[in-house]
């Protein structure tokens, strides 16, 4: 066959990856534009709010501008899961400390009454259990239990408005993982063809065992961990999903704030364990809503999570609903740039395997991360049909540029939530020299290796066969 050349490749190669929420303040294209190129590399779509129509333009508009500004940009679908909130009130209503309450399923309720959303509150809740409300703000405690209704006395009191959210710490709720909600988005999410779908209160992994049998092949899953349920089965959730998400804003509700900070960092260090990209985020830049300049504490959090090894760091309400989306990105952009630097960042991982226990991809990336180090090699090339591969070696932190060639258009985009990684969708090759070739021609336009330059090569032979990834080579540019 003729070796055609490689696609140009993308025009920018971030190391931390940024997931940007989109909403109010960022659904018009100009501002998608001036996201994109101050750094994001993941658009997240929260199916909380907006309509599918909505969505369904900002989608159109993110694939165009990425295909004009060749930037390889994933979009992440965000399933609202099994949220219980406040229903409809007539009118905001003022709680105090010491106020009695009841709430009710929203079909029951009369006046007076909260109305929720959720039928089964009055059995799942116990006397003497917290129910938090509006991200913890509202503190309620449970006295008593009548039938369907729950009679609550106010411990912290504020403002009580429509909508908002509820948690139940440590309560075993028995809504299902999924709702009718959920379906409908995860339908219109598969027409969309989106490259991840994350799902909200994941509880065990059958939760995403049962998302999976909704979706095409080829389609990730981001667990999202938020529940203290979740964290009990950390390990078998990583195991059946793609990737993960540190959700601090409801698990910061659902379990003591206070243990956000450890259970941020083991989070993450499972996730590299088991090769599973991880997605920081919450509250990240939370000053940035209202304000044009982070505060030092926002930008040691970020540096933080990179240090713990996160792939990539999310803002949500700092794009989707704050005064300065864009200043936000750049803010985000330069403390990784910064966080980047520190050599703590680098070769994490080398024990993280039960010795016998390894596939062939982690022993691939173990030997790559000891080759690069032995050799001083500057670049590791990875040939992957579904991007698997990919993620395994880039969660060992090689230490070297991570130049990933792709013939798969999703994987391409998928990729841009993985640490370290630069895509490249390259033209389809039938053989591993053909491969090499074009890679040999992208290392050398883009200056990351010079003629004659030593390079670590991973793939799988037979070539083109995915998930087969069981070859390191040494080769020559
Ligand atoms: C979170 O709780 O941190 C989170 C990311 O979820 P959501 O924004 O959907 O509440």
């Amino acid at each position: 066959m003729t070796v055609r050349a490689a696609a140009p490749g993308p025009t920018r190669h971030d190391v931390t990856k940024i997931v940007a929420t989109l909403g109010p303040s960022s659904t018009d294209a100009g501002v998608i534009r001036q996201l994109l190129q101050a750094g994001v590399n993941v658009v997240r779509i929260n199916f909380s709010h907006g309509t599918h129509d909505k969505h369904a333009q900002v989608i159109q508009a993110v694939r165009a501008l990425a295909d004009e500004l060749r930037l390889p940009i994933a979009i992440l679908g965000d399933l609202q899961g099994p949220r219980i909130r406040i229903g409809v009130l007539p009118e905001p209503l003022h709680l105090h400390q010491g106020q009695q309450l009841t709430l009710v399923h929203e079909s029951q309720a009369e006046a007076g009454e909260i109305p929720v959303t959720y039928d089964h509150i009055a059995e799942d809740v116990r006397p003497g259990a917290t129910i938090l409300v509006n991200d913890g703000l509202l503190d309620l405690q449970v006295d008593r239990i009548e039938g369907a209704r729950v009679h609550c006395t106010v411990r912290v009191g504020g403002l009580l408005s429509s909508n908002k959210g509820m948690n139940l710490p440590g309560i075993e709720v028995s809504a299902p993982s999924l709702t009718e909600k959920d379906r409908a988005d995860i339908t219109f999410a598969v027409a969309q063809d989106l490259d991840y779908l994350a799902l909200s209160f994941v509880r065990r992994p059958e939760d995403i065992a049962q998302l999976r049998t909704l979706l095409p092949a080829g389609m990730l899953i981001v667990a999202k961990i938020e529940k203290d349920s979740a964290l009990e089965r950390i390990e078998e959730i990583l195991q059946a999903t793609d990737a993960v998400m540190v959700a601090r804003g409801d698990l910061g509700v659902e379990l003591p704030f206070e243990s956000v900070p450890l259970q941020q960092k083991r989070i993450i260090a499972l996730a590299a364990r088991y090769g599973r990209p991880v997605i920081t985020a919450t509250q990240m830049l939370e000053s940035m809503i209202e304000h044009p300049r982070p505060t030092r504490a926002e930008a040691s959090d970020i540096a933080n999570a990179i240090l713990d090894g996160t792939d990539a760091v999310m803002l949500s309400a700092e794009t989707a609903a704050g005064r300065y989306p864009v200043l936000a990105v750049e803010a985000m952009r330069r403390i990784a740039g910064a966080a980047e630097q520190a050599e703590v960042t680098r070769g994490q991982g080398l024990d993280r395997v039960a010795p016998g226990s390894a596939t062939t991809e982690e022993t691939i990336a173990a030997a790559v991360v000891t080759a690069a180090r032995m050799m001083g090699a500057h670049s590791l090339v990875v040939f992957t049909k579904s991007g698997f591969s990919a993620r395994v070696m880039a969660a060992r932190r090689p230490g070297v540029r991570i130049v990933v060639l792709t013939d798969q258009p999703r994987t391409y985009r998928q990729l841009a939530l993985v640490w370290g990684v630069i895509p490249f969708l390259v033209a389809p090759a039938e053989t591993y020299q053909d491969m090499l070739t074009i890679a040999r021609g992208l290392l050398l336009r883009h200056g990351f290796a010079e003629a004659g330059e030593r390079i670590l090569v991973t793939a799988g032979v037979p070539f083109n066969i995915p998930g087969t990834t069981n070859l390191l080579k040494v080769e020559t540019v």
